[in-house]
């Protein structure tokens, strides 16, 4: 198939850089230079501690990849408190996380949103990672299929066949996320080949067999090979077990 597996750390507003380089070196300790050939570790920081990792991978020529949590659209201007694409593309970031639930529920992100912030992330060079999920509510009314083909094509529209084959997109089902609770394997991959069918009438056969698929909600170092063992399924956002070098490298390596 030749899609590399990307499984990403997904801090939130956790570390400061003195926690976020001590966490880095601990990690590339607890790796071999076999590990980064089999998978893709974005390392999603918050904002403060991207110019730390930036400047330790590169002298300690580390190969993760530097990850951001959310851009703003606009480049440049009286907007307080935002941070445009070309200030992460000034420091060397690869990924950016977009649309994740945490930043639709409390800061408003919506599909048109989160579409404007693909385009810019596109735009500045970077890869997106773009998140979709359903509630439990949603999942019990039995709308999961419905909201994430929704996500799913609002966030796909009007981009090339070849940017969305460089996409990322991660299901996570709300309530999964940072609760313990898992979606059984065969639930996880049922959604996430639905998005490959989804991306496939959008965007065309090449882009859906390039695109990655990352499961996130409540990934541990003891459900990641029954996760990664999935057709559709990548990789992984990891945001709890992620905060640890020690759980997240079981994660890295164990499947
Ligand atoms: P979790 O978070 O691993 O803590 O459930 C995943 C995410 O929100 O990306």
């Amino acid at each position: 198939m030749g899609r590399k597996a990307i499984i990403a750390a997904n801090w939130k507003m956790h570390k400061t850089q003195h926690d976020a380089l001590q966490f880095v070196q601990k990690l590339n300790y607890l790796l071999r230079p076999a590990d980064f050939e089999r998978v893709e570790i974005p390392i999603c920081g918050p904002f403060t501690v991207l110019r730390t990792l930036q400047t330790v991978f590169d002298a300690d020529k580390l190969h993760f990849r530097l990850g951001a949590q959310d851009v703003f659209w606009e480049e440049k201007g009286a907007y307080t408190g935002a941070i445009s694409g070309p200030m992460l593309a000034a420091l060397a970031v690869d990924f950016v996380i977009v649309g994740h639930s945490e930043r639709r529920a409390i800061f408003g992100d919506t599909d048109k949103t989160v579409r404007k912030k693909i385009e810019t992330v596109f735009k500045n060079g970077m890869t997106p990672i773009m998140c979709c999920g359903e509630t439990e509510a949603e999942r019990e009314a039995g709308e999961t299929a419905a909201k994430v083909t929704r996500q799913v094509q609002a966030g796909v529209a009007g981009l090339s066949a070849e940017q969305v084959g460089q996409m990322v997109i991660a299901y996570e089902p709300i309530w999964a996320i940072g609760t313990g609770k898992t979606a059984t394997p065969e639930d996880a991959q049922e959604t996430c080949g639905l998005i490959r069918k989804v991306v496939a009438a959008a965007a065309g056969d090449t882009a859906a067999a390039a695109l990655r698929v990352q499961y996130g909600g409540s990934v541990k170092p003891g459900n990641v090979e029954m996760i990664m063992a999935q057709p559709d399924i990548d990789g992984a956002l990891v945001g709890g077990a992620s905060l640890d070098p020690k759980d997240f490298s079981m994660i890295l390596t164990g499947w």
